[in-house]
């Protein structure tokens, strides 16, 4: 283990798991192996403050793509998983999330230093969520039902519908939750009786391979839980492309959603598509100041900015313009920004170099469209990749850093003057991920709810998630929804039952 990563762990308390984790060199899970890529490539894994050398991992081939889907098929199609009772697949996906709460903070630590996520608000809502969603659907397993038809055809007929698990599902997550985007992605399909090969993102695939322990722990039947680890230009194309696969589920980025569904539609596969946003938050002249300063510092300054339904673009009545600027700015600019495992720290560093890049590159962009910066702007001195949290004001919509998704601490502020203008602005945008509104006036709050073009909207508050709310975007955010019993609809099909009496 690198030694400066062994004296992090050993200042912040990790647990002895972490210890061990991190010395250890790790694997895939395929057909219930630990194995490395057939042809033995590697990659590294970086912790994002320091740049330390975190771990090696399997570079897959596509070769292991294969292996690793035909583990999956053979699994469903001898009816390993999918014939279970529906308890039984209750109980064992309860087991898991025992494991997972028992290993929180194990969990949390791995994550924590992986994603350079601030290890307090990971296991709040990363982790506990992730137990939250595995028991959630583990409820589903034995609630999924069909129904009787009256049919009107003639002759005398009993007609019903079977729901049955749709069979092998790719699942692609990114790297800004590689947790809990996971369980998100395998929770439902294993509820239905799906088996599946999940490939997290390649720079963030460490919690996922200590998830593999906890399926072996816990008895999941060989090639069930498949987790491949890789490039996505590859081995994710490989996977989404392959023609043993049922369905595929995606969360990413929406110029790579683009990708992913031109390749799952050659194989007439149905595709889930969770992508990118860039969500408003609109703010009228009789909101609660305190709520709009807790909804910015839980979406867009929360996990530094690396939230995809993050209320990026604030939108302000013009009476209240200067007053709402400078109370997020107050509470933005005390921001506790620093190592992630330290538990006093509110927000980490940005997963990569790129991604700081990225970020202090549109900042310049804003500044260069003449956006006024109120606060941040720049990189602390610190090393790691860090980024201050940057409140732009005076915005508009033609401005780049209100049309595109950056990805990073950055809030737009645009001024408005009627609650028609604040609609067309909120909705001009290629996203529609979510939107909130902030207001007393019921009336105008359940106005504004129809109209917003977003797969969710918040009334007086932001980034709300609960395992029985489904999440997902319209627009180029993309279809489909993750969570909610409306999740595992994209993994049964119905079959159409006719018998002549
Ligand atoms: P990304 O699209 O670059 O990568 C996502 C995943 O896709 C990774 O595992 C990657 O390896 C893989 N991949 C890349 N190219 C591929 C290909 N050709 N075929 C198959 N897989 C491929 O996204 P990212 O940078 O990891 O994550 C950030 C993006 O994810 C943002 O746009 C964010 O808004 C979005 N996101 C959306 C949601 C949501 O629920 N809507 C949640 C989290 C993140």
């Amino acid at each position: 283990m690198d030694s400066l990563i062994q004296k992090l762990l050993c200042k912040y308390g990790a647990t002895g798991e972490t210890h061990r984790f991190f010395g250890q060199h790790h694997k895939m899970y395929i057909n219930g192996e630990f194995t490395d890529a057939s042809d033995g490539s590697m990659s590294e894994v970086l912790e994002p403050c320091t740049e330390a050398l975190l771990a090696r991992v399997p570079a897959a081939s596509t070769e292991d793509v294969d292996r690793a889907v035909a583990a999956a098929r053979y699994a469903f199609d001898q009816g390993e998983w999918s014939n279970w009772k529906p308890a039984q697949r209750e109980r064992l996906l309860n087991c898991l999330a025992d494991l997972v709460e028992e290993n929180a903070q194990t969990i949390a630590e791995i994550e924590s230093l992986d994603a350079g996520k601030a290890i307090e608000g990971c296991k709040a809502v990363d982790i506990a969520g992730s137990v939250d969603l595995l028991r959630y659907m583990a409820g589903w397993a034995r609630n999924i039902e069909g129904s009787t038809r009256q049919v009107s055809a003639p002759g005398e007929h009993f007609a019903c519908t079977l729901k049955q698990p749709i069979g092998v599902v790719a699942a692609i997550v990114p790297w800004n939750w590689p947790f809990n985007m996971a369980i998100w992605k395998l929770a439902a399909p294993l509820a239905t009786g799906c088996t599946l090969v999940l490939k997290p993102a390649q720079i963030t695939p460490l919690s996922m391979l200590f998830f593999a322990g906890l399926c072996e722990q816990a008895g999941v039947p060989k090639g069930v839980i498949n987790i491949i680890t890789g490039k996505g230009s590859s081995v994710g194309n490989a996977l989404v492309a392959h023609p043993n696969v049922n369905k595929v589920s995606f969360t990413g980025s929406t110029p790579v959603g683009k990708t992913v569904a031109k390749a799952a539609m050659d194989n007439i596969n149905p595709v889930t598509l969770e992508l990118g946003g860039k969500s408003p938050m609109v703010v009228f002249e009789d909101a609660d100041i305190d709520q709009v300063v807790e909804a910015t510092q839980q979406s867009i300054f929360f996990n530094t900015g690396q939230v995809c339904s993050g209320g990026s673009r604030l939108y302000v009545h013009r009476s209240i313009y200067e007053e709402v600027i400078e109370a997020v700015a107050d509470r933005a600019e005390v921001m506790k920004i620093g190592f992630s495992l330290d538990p006093s720290t509110e927000m980490g560093p940005a997963i990569s170099a790129d991604q700081q890049s990225t970020v202090l590159d549109y900042i310049e962009v804003g500044r260069e469209e003449g956006a006024r910066l109120v606060c941040g702007g720049h990189r602390p001195d610190d090393a790691g990749y860090f980024v201050q949290p940057t409140i732009f004001a005076d915005c508009n919509n033609n401005m780049r850093i209100v049309q595109e998704e950056i990805f990073g601490p950055v809030l737009a502020v645009i001024p408005f003057d009627t609650e028609e203008e604040a609609l067309e602005l909120a909705n001009d945008n290629i996203y529609g991920l979510a939107a909130s509104v902030f207001t007393r006036d019921f009336s105008r709050a359940m106005r504004c709810v129809q109209r917003l073009e977003a797969g969710t909207v918040w009334v007086n508050t932001h980034d709300m998630i609960d395992s029985n709310t489904p999440f997902g975007g319209v627009k180029q955010s993309g279809f489909g929804k993750d969570l909610g019993p409306e999740q595992l609809e994209h993994f049964l099909e119905t079959k159409s039952v006719w018998m002549t009496l």
